[in-house]
């Protein structure tokens, strides 16, 4: 690959391609302690662009597991509707992380990496 600068995989502190869709989706948001590049051990997480949308996705999922509490009489459907949503919200969000929106430094500053 010849566009390795492009790359959503690259460490942001030393541009070293050191991340794949694995574990850039491992990585978390900007309050997670994120992954230690294998480059040069600092960390990188996910942007804020990850952490607005897995919100989004959450609170979607939310919505949808009070709907089918509310509204739908069989428990065993009502159930797994509940927690189809759920690992739903969390495998869009991870693939989301996987595949969009370049890596950011850990901001948090009581993390020493
Ligand atoms: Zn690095």
């Amino acid at each position: 690959m010849s566009n390795n600068k492009e790359s959503i995989y690259n460490c942001p502190h030393c541009g070293e391609k050191s991340f794949n869709p694995l574990t850039k989706a491992m990585a978390g948001g900007l309050n997670s302690k994120g992954k230690v590049c294998k480059a040069c051990g600092r960390r990188c997480c996910n942007g804020q662009v990850s952490t607005i949308i897995n919100a989004v996705v959450y609170v979607i999922a939310l919505v949808g597991v009070i709907l089918a509490y509310l509204f739908i009489d069989n428990n065993m459907l009502a159930f797994t509707l509940m927690i189809g949503s759920i690992i739903a919200a969390f495998l869009i969000s991870r693939i989301f992380d996987a595949f969009f929106m370049p890596m950011t430094k850990v901001i948090r500053n009581d993390i020493r990496s």
